[in-house]
């Protein structure tokens, strides 16, 4: 299904343009109009999932396959020396495009720290009951 008010459904599906890589029945890959890093990239179903609760198991299945594919041309061509797949659900988390998308941005030697936080501290109790909070939502 699609989104007539979904920008990244047009992308996706060739209704608008964009700088695309890779493209198969399921997905096109583009790259990022702000990228984080040169070559940073998208990973777009052309299906509408808002997010990764919302997405179909099949594409789902299919998401960290084509990441590895997109992110090992990029190790081979782009020179990186690694990449980094994320993947935001919620405003809170980071997420402004309401449509599911994998981001897969190359990571060169002595450039900037892109995805990191702070380590914080747990305590095994604290631990042990913010497991117990998880498991009574699964
Ligand atoms: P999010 O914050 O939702 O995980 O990521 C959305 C990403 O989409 C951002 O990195 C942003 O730069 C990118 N973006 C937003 N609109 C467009 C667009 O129209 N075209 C392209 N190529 N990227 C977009
Ligand atoms: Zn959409």
């Amino acid at each position: 299904m699609k989104d007539e008010n979904c920008i990244f459904c047009k992308i996706a599906n060739g209704e608008i343009p964009s700088t695309t890589v890779y493209e198969d029945d399921d997905f096109r890959v583009i790259l990022d109009l702000g990228p984080a890093s040169r070559g940073h990239a998208l990973i777009l179903p052309k299906e509408h999932f808002a997010d990764v609760c919302a997405l179909d198991e099949a594409i789902a299945a299919k998401v960290l396959p084509l990441g590895a594919k997109i992110g090992s041309a990029m190790k081979r061509s782009l020179g990186c020396a690694g990449f980094n797949l994320v993947q935001n659900n919620g405003e809170a988390a980071g997420q402004t495009v309401f449509h599911f998308h994998m981001h897969v941005i190359p990571r060169y030697e002595d450039g900037p720290v892109i995805a990191g936080w702070t380590p914080g501290k747990a305590s095994p109790e604290e631990l042990a009951q913010v497991a117990q909070e998880i498991k009574k939502g699964l």
